[in-house]
């Protein structure tokens, strides 16, 4: 099996915010392996979100605001165009991983913080359902901190597209991945996966908790429900993630659980 990486050089550019998921050197580790394993990854690039795709996930002063801010403007429709790029992989029947940023699960549709900006996959999710493809997702946001953007704009909607998403919230690794299996058991409709995948919770990172093997095992959760429930649509965005010396590793275990 082998998994598409969803990246673009743009992304290597640090100089968009002055914050720990804008730095410097961030990314190298991971695409240092995922071109170490080029039968494993598939690099594939993305274009631009467009603002008619951000405008389903934000109002327009929120919007407005970040386009004032061109370099920033510039790498938040791209990684937003990755997201998208990683759920239409997913929805045409392979599994995808977007290695992007700035990150997204802390934007809600009218306001952003935690060096979010744009909710990448918020604006990937809404894109598939405007366009009659999915009517349920679910999301899995294994980032140490709540996605709240996410649940802001995607839960409780009026206009029919259910979203569920787990957070989980176990503060012991064997009890944060039965979590999970536990909800995934429950699920019975759903269209497609998606995977907030942020690393901050791993051992040399943030949270302290999460081994690679941990990471692997939520992969291969996500890919094993998957295939039960939704012909195995799932894909995975990155979201936070911060000791540079472990992203990669981290990332690649997820993926090879994953694939
Ligand atoms: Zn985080």
């Amino acid at each position: 099996m082998s998994i598409k990486i969803i990246f673009h050089e743009r992304y290597y550019n640090s100089r968009y915010a002055a914050d720990p998921a804008a730095s410097e050197g961030r990314l190298d580790g991971i695409l240092d392996l995922i071109n170490s394993k080029p039968k494993f990854y598939e690099v594939i690039e993305p274009v631009p979100a467009t603002k008619a795709d951000i405008l389903r996930a934000h109002g327009r002063n929120h919007y407005e605001k970040i386009e004032r801010q061109s370099l920033l403007y510039e790498l938040g429709a791209l990684a937003a165009g990755g997201a998208v790029m990683a759920a239409e992989t997913a929805y045409n029947g392979n599994p995808s991983f977007a290695v992007i940023r700035p990150p997204g699960h802390h934007a809600s549709a009218d306001s952003s913080w935690g060096f979010c900006h744009f909710n990448n996959m918020a604006i990937s999710l809404l894109k598939l359902y405007a366009e009659k493809k999915i009517k349920k997702a679910f999301i899995l946001d294994f980032d140490l901190h709540t996605g709240d953007g996410n649940i802001n704009i995607l839960e409780n909607r009026n206009d029919g597209f259910m979203v569920s998403i787990l957070n989980p919230e176990s503060t012991e690794r064997g009890r944060y991945i039965q979590e999970v299996e536990d909800y995934m058991k429950e699920i019975t409709d759903v269209d497609i996966f998606a995977a907030s995948a942020g690393f901050d919770q791993g051992v040399e990172d943030w949270g302290n908790l999460l081994f690679p093997e941990d990471y692997t095992e939520l992969g291969r959760l996500m890919k094993e429900y998957s295939k039960k429930i939704c012909n195995g649509r799932r894909f995975a965005i990155l979201e936070g993630g911060y000791n540079h010396k472990v992203i990669g590793t981290n990332v690649d275990s997820f993926c090879c659980g994953f694939a």
